[in-house]
């Protein structure tokens, strides 16, 4: 066996042990470079290829070269000469952040016709309490589409699963039915569509796309906010294929209840099918990811760090995924175990963002800019309505998310009385239910003290 067709076999074989992602990103440059006297050497990209090899695939390749029965008994691991147009700067040199994102499972490729990615998948999704409906609809979807929740609109915070989930059902489509024709899109990315054929007055062309379509995947459609010429060509692409019995999948940042300045025609379509949402994992479900996701990335942790990563990042499943990575290549780069001391001082940055403390400064703060009033105005007595309002939210606020007694949230607004504060509470949990658009407000006030 020559050493290019061995490499071949044994490349064929370390496939089929690790996720197609490790094997792009740590495989995919690889060759035999030489084969002598039970020698072999692999010619790897850069440094880091070369150290990952040794210390996490070596064993597998020994063993995977004894069930070939060729008889090697020293793996070498050597930097690959750079070529010309590239500096050895370039080739060997790769930086951590560089690194995070190869482990990223960037080496996946966008299907150009469906813009889905094959990484996210039904097999790689964690359900727990805090998705399990959005889960249960969108797999009812991905048997039946077009049949069972139409339009599906599944909404929750920022990297919580949202784009996962709806590219997992047209991955699961494509698989089960590789003749329905497919489109995931962005908001974003559709409304520059939109508007590009505006322009070029092209808007038949857009449109006569779009009725071909089987399944339409619309990602963030909270971003049509406000974009009404967006809104009302979506609002006829949809009506067309709802018509036809074609699956219509959206997500969104919030409830359609919830986004201001959404067409009422297209928030009364939103809210005609399945409305799903996904709140934060508990704690089970986050360590369960965290293994998820060290598996996949064949990296192992300690029960102790995936713990420490499980408690303290809460809010954010792709900051659960960040931390692992950071960790990992600390320990590739260092090729130590991590103590937990290491590990705390590794992830302070992560732990202190999603920490962020909210204090009731910062919701009076945020109520009041939000609200565009003065601050004097709304910690007087002053009674003009424009006031009242956002001094009766600040005290809603001050009590649901930080459990503050009524007196003190009544001292904290200029020294009001605790019956104040308990008739705003009151007063502004009721009006919620009646009043979308004062909901939507709420639910804008509370996104932004999670990020101020
Ligand atoms: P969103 O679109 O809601 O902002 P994403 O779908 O982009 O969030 O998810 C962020 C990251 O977290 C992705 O890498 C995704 O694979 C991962 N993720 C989210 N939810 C889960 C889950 N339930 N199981 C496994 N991975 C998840
Ligand atoms: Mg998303």
């Amino acid at each position: 066996m020559d050493k290019k067709e061995l490499w071949q076999k044994v490349l064929a074989q370390i496939q089929n042990k690790i996720s197609s992602a490790n094997f792009a990103t740590w495989f995919k440059k690889t060759e035999i470079i030489s084969k002598e006297n039970k020698s072999i050497t692999i010619a790897v990209p850069n440094s880091f290829a070369k150290e990952w090899l040794k210390n996490k695939y070596n064993n597998k390749i020994e063993e995977i070269l004894e069930n070939l029965e060729v008889d090697i008994k020293n793996i070498n691991y050597t930097i690959k000469k750079t070529s010309n147009n590239e500096t050895k700067n370039d080739r060997n040199e790769t930086t951590e952040e560089e690194l995070v994102g190869q482990l990223d499972f960037q080496e996946f490729k966008k299907d150009k016709d469906t813009n889905l990615n094959s990484k996210y998948t039904f097999n790689n999704f964690v359900v727990g309490p805090f998705n399990e409906l959005s889960h249960a609809a969108a797999s009812a979807v991905s048997k039946n589409p077009g049949s069972v929740y139409n339009p599906l609109f599944i909404y929750g915070g920022v990297g919580l699963g949202k784009t996962h989930l709806l590219q997992a059902i047209g991955n699961e489509v494509r698989k089960k039915f590789p003749r329905k024709k497919i489109k995931y899109i962005s908001s974003e990315k559709f409304t520059s569509e939109v508007v590009s054929s505006i322009r070029n007055q092209k808007m038949e062309d857009l449109k006569s796309k779009y009725r071909t379509i089987d399944v339409l995947i619309l990602d963030d459609v909270q971003f049509l906010a406000g974009k009404e010429k967006t809104q009302e060509e979506f609002f006829h692409i949809f009506n067309t294929l709802y018509e036809k019995n074609k699956q219509i999948i959206i997500s969104s940042d919030r409830s359609p209840k919830s986004i201001s300045a959404l067409t009422e025609r297209l928030r009364s379509r939103f809210e005609g099918g399945m409305i799903a949402d996904i709140s934060y994992p508990d704690y089970e479900t986050r360590v369960a990811i965290l293994k998820t996701k060290s598996k996949e990335k064949n990296l192992s942790f300690s029960e102790e760090t995936l713990d420490y990563i499980a408690i303290n990042i809460k809010k954010n499943i792709r900051e659960l995924e960040g931390a692992l990575n950071k960790l990992s290549v600390y320990k590739n780069l260092n090729n130590k175990e991590l103590n937990i001391e290491k590990t705390k001082s590794i992830l302070q940055n992560f732990v202190q963002s999603s920490r962020k403390k909210i204090t009731p400064q910062k919701v009076i703060d945020v109520v009041i800019d939000f609200y565009d009033v003065n601050k004097n105005n709304v910690l007087s007595s002053c009674r003009r309505k424009e006031i009242v309002k956002p001094r009766q939210i600040a005290m809603y606020l001050l009590k649901k998310e930080l459990e503050l007694s009524y007196p003190s949230i009544g001292k904290k607004l200029g020294g009001k009385d605790h019956t104040t504060a308990i008739y705003a509470y009151k007063k502004i949990s009721k009006k919620i239910e009646e009043d979308d658009n004062l909901e939507g407000e709420i639910s804008l006030l509370k996104q932004k003290l999670a990020s101020a």
